[in-house]
């Protein structure tokens, strides 16, 4: 299935981290620093900042965003309405303080939740449904990436979300290799390229319209060499997002990479 996708995004993951200060603090000069650099015109036209604070701060990252092109997103949400779930936040609540987005499977949600591919697709179907774009986090570990089996356990990964999802639903795929994450060792450029390339190209998953992203060990450094590869869209960044210096040089190389024209390879009909 064709599909049109619009500009490169830069997805932040604060992870658990933050307390009202910080997240004031760290906001508010990310905001000021984008504004005195004059990029608040490249973020509506060529990058899509998305910022996931947890869930006791979006409200407050709205505020402070308001007037300025940076979005709101979550970590994670539950794919029920309302009712009797403790500690559940739903996509509804989400849309209800601000958020266009929802960061889905991630891996520690995975690791240390009990996530299964069942409940990423059900919260995706549910965002989708509710008009929040999901971001669906996959990627092996070191033994299946040495073993050579990387592309057969991400297809698997992606093939197992998506059967809860409608076709034609457009949802953006995060690749990011657990051994990346965290780790200051993020993958090589070129490899996530194929690899995605050859996602891309599965008749298996023509079926819903995908954007692939990466995520793993990504700064100011590296993050052109990303973003520069046809298939991928955008990518995931968990420590920049704390780190508002770093953060803004890494989205100048990123608006900069994002104003030359690339051959983006779309999946096709
Ligand atoms: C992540 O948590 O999804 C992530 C990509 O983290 P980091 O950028 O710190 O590797």
């Amino acid at each position: 299935m064709s599909g049109s996708w619009g500009p490169a995004s830069l997805i932040c993951n604060w992870k658990m981290n933050g307390a009202i200060q910080k997240v004031q603090r760290t906001l508010h000069e990310l905001r000021d620093q984008l504004d005195e650099k004059g990029l608040f015109s490249n973020l509506e036209r060529d990058l899509k900042i998305i910022v996931c604070p947890p869930y006791p701060y979006l409200s407050l990252a709205k505020q402070i965003f308001i007037g300025t092109p940076l979005h709101l997103g979550a970590q994670d949400m539950d794919f029920r309405d309302s009712g009797a779930f403790t500690g559940a936040v739903s996509g509804m609540m989400l849309e209800d303080v601000g958020c266009n987005t929802v960061i889905l499977g991630h891996s520690e949600r995975r690791e240390f939740f009990g996530e299964t591919e069942e409940f990423v697709g059900r919260k995706a179907a549910k965002a989708v449904e509710l008009g929040l774009h999901p971001i669906i986090c996959v990627g092996e570990s070191s033994q299946v990436n040495l073993a050579g089996e990387t592309k057969n356990f991400v297809l698997n990964q992606i093939l197992s979300s998506l059967q809860f999802v409608p076709s034609g639903s457009k949802l953006t795929i995060a690749y990011e290799p657990l051994w990346a994450i965290g780790s200051g060792r993020s993958a090589e450029a070129e490899d996530v390229q194929n690899l995605l390339e050859a996602l891309a190209r599965e008749p298996d998953l023509q079926d819903h319209i995908l954007e692939f992203c990466y995520g793993g060990s990504v700064g100011p450094q590296n993050i052109g060499s990303f973003l520069t590869q046809p298939t991928i869209n955008s990518v995931l960044v968990g420590g920049l997002s704390l780190k508002p210096q770093d953060l803004v040089r890494a989205i100048q190389t990123a608006v900069e990479v994002t104003q030359q024209p690339k051959n983006t390879w779309k999946v096709a009909s």
